[in-house]
């Protein structure tokens, strides 16, 4: 499957690659403004914060270093359960250090609410969350969003390292599915 054969899966392009690069930069700036002197530790979230990361890391002109955290959502692939499983840990001790996590999409915000819970037990200096896509209207636990990139209506998207199934993470845009490649499968409540 090529690009152009996961585009003929897209029902609409809801952000373009170049709104992504331009909010991208606008994030990178504020970010490097922010943490001046502090060296902080960008924290993505396995898999679909990756192309986020790999974009913004490259927007901070400061000192930084990065840490992948790999979790596994319990129940089905779409929604969320809140509990989720670390399958993957960071190779490092954030004991005293500023930790920013980078995400993807908070939806329900209950995954995001939970890793947050389990980064502070660990005694950072601070903790900050950056997240390029809000789907505020789906939200169950409320969360503060200290870098947030565009609120978006309560649809399931696709690619910037967004997938379904696995599929389309390597759309350089944000778009919503035809529902003829989902719905069937009855793991999305569908507005
Ligand atoms: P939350 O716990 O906030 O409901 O879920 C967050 C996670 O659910 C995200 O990191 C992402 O993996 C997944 N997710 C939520 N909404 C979407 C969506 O519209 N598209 C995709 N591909 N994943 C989503």
């Amino acid at each position: 499957m090529n690009v152009n054969m996961m585009s003929a899966d897209i029902k609409k392009v809801l952000i373009t690659e170049h709104q992504i690069q331009e909010k991208v930069a606008e994030l990178g700036a504020i970010i490097s403004k922010d943490y001046q002197g502090k060296n902080p530790i960008l924290i993505s979230i396995l898999k679909g914060g990756v192309v986020f990361l790999a974009d913004l890391m490259r927007k901070i002109t400061i000192p930084i270093e990065i840490e992948f955290l790999g979790i596994s959502s319990y129940g089905k692939s779409t929604k969320s359960s809140g509990v989720v499983k670390i399958v993957k840990d960071l190779n490092i001790d954030i004991r005293g250090r500023h930790v920013l996590i980078i995400e993807d999409i908070v939806d329900t915000g209950l995954s995001l609410t939970y890793i947050k819970n389990m980064l502070i037990a660990r005694n950072p200096q601070s903790l900050k969350i950056c997240a390029l896509l809000d789907k505020y209207e789906a939200r169950v636990q409320e969360i503060f969003i200290d870098y947030p990139g565009f609120q978006i209506s309560n649809e399931f998207v696709v690619g910037y390292g967004l997938d379904y199934a696995e599929k389309y993470r390597n759309l350089s845009y944000i778009g919503v599915l035809k529902p003829e490649y989902y719905k069937q499968k009855g793991d999305y409540n569908l507005k």
